[in-house]
Parts: structure tokens; C-alpha cells; sequence
């Protein structure tokens, strides 16, 4: 099967194919791979509350472009102090029109800055990650997955991205931005979504 991995981040297929390698008879391939041109309508295919609906809007679209079988996540970061924000606005939670690097300090900066005060027992969140696979007119696959930690009022580590410097594991003893990839991705949500999609993935082949 070949099976089309809706992102334009080299990283990111590179990761999900680590986590897929041990599914039979699968070729991963990205947008770029396939000639699929980046157009400005990419920018507004997460409008939606929820990490699945955002995963399935974005897989369908490129799905019905390119005719492949597609997968895409959606993903972030809930704080149970913030109801639940930033949630599906992770990437834009800072004001501002900034990217990279220097929005990833500002949306941690801003954080650190709104539960200034919150006693650590309150401090609890946890990552997300939704993958939808659509394969057809049908309802998509969705999978979840989920990561607990807590988040620190000054960030530690250099390794990571995004909120990955604040977001401490208690059982690890470190944050995400502490550890190896391997380990983070052992544990993180991405991790536990692609693997539950590469089980998924072997069922099906052996059906
Ligand atoms: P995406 O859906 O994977 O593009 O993630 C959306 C946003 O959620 C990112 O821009 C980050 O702000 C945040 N996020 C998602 N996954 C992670 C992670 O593993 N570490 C840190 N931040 C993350």
C-alpha cells in the first residue's frame, strides 16, 4: 500500500516512518514526493475545534487531490488550569504574526505568563495528538493519543520543540526538551497515535 502522509515536513515523515517501519507492504510518502504544489488553501484546512475534525479535514483534502490513501495528525497542548486551552490554537496561542523559532518563545512566554500563580498540583496538561486515515468518500480511521506532564514556570532543556521545554514528565523526571527523541517519542503523543494507526495498519493488512 502506498500510503500518503499529508505534511511538508521533512521531519515529521521521517518520524512517522520510524513508528511504521514494522507494517508490512507499506510506502510512505510525503506532498512533496508525490508533486502535490503547496497552495494558500493548505492554510485553512484546521478551522475546527477539535483535533480530529481539523486531521480529517486536512487528510480528505489531499486524499481527494491525489486519489491516495492519506493520513494526517493534528496536535497540541491542553492545560486543565486554561479549560483546555491552547488546545487545537497550540501553534497560535501568543497575539502576533510571528513564526518559527521566535513564536514558539512567545506562545511558552505567554503560557508561563497566564497560569502565573497556578500552584504546581493545578499545573497538570497533557499533549494530543488525533491521526485521521482517509481512504474514500467514507468516514476516516481516527486514532488518539495522549500525553500527561505537568507545565514548569521556567522553561529547561534545549532539545524539542515548541512547548516542549515547559511540559516536565513527572516519572521521567525531566521535560521533553531534556530528553532524546527516541525517549520523547516513546511516550508522546504523536508516538502513541502513529503506533496505534501502525496497528490499525497491520490488521488491516493481514485481514
Ligand atoms: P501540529 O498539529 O503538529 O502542527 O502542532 C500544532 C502545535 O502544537 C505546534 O505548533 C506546537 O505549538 C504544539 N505541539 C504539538 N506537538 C508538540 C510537541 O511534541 N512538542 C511541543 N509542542 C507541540
Amino acid at each position: 500500500m502506498r500510503l500518503l502522509v499529508a505534511t511538508r515536513s521533512a521531519h515529521k515523515l521521517e518520524e512517522i516512518r520510524a513508528i511504521l517501519s514494522d507494517v508490512p507492504d507499506l510506502e510512505l510518502v510525503g506532498l512533496d514526493d508525490v508533486g502535490v504544489a503547496a497552495s494558500p488553501e493548505e492554510d485553512d484546512l484546521e478551522p475546527y475545534d477539535t483535533f480530529e475534525a481539523n486531521a480529517e479535514s486536512k487528510a480528505r483534502y489531499f486524499h481527494e487531490r491525489t486519489g491516495l490513501p492519506t493520513v494526517s495528525d493534528d496536535s497540541g497542548l491542553a492545560v486543565d488550569a486554561l479549560d483546555g486551552r491552547p488546545g487545537v490554537r497550540s501553534k497560535r496561542f501568543a497575539p502576533g504574526d510571528l513564526e518559527g523559532l521566535a513564536r514558539d518563545r512567545a506562545n511558552n512566554r505567554h503560557l508561563v505568563e497566564l497560569l502565573s500563580g497556578v500552584p504546581e498540583p493545578r499545573r497538570t496538561a497533557r499533549y494530543v495528538c488525533a491521526v485521521a486515515l482517509v481512504d474514500g468518500p467514507g468516514p476516516a480511521h481516527l486514532v488518539r493519543g495522549e500525553c500527561e506532564g505537568r507545565i514548569l514556570d521556567q522553561e529547561r532543556g534545549g532539545g524539542g520543540f515548541g512547548y516542549d521545554p515547559l511540559f516536565f514528565i513527572p516519572d521521567l523526571g525531566h521535560t521533553f526538551a531534556q530528553v532524546p527523541a527516541r525517549e520523547k517519542h516513546a511516550r508522546s503523543h504523536r508516538g502513541r497515535a502513529f503506533r496505534a494507526l501502525a496497528h490499525h495498519l497491520r490488521s488491516r493488512a493481514g485481514a
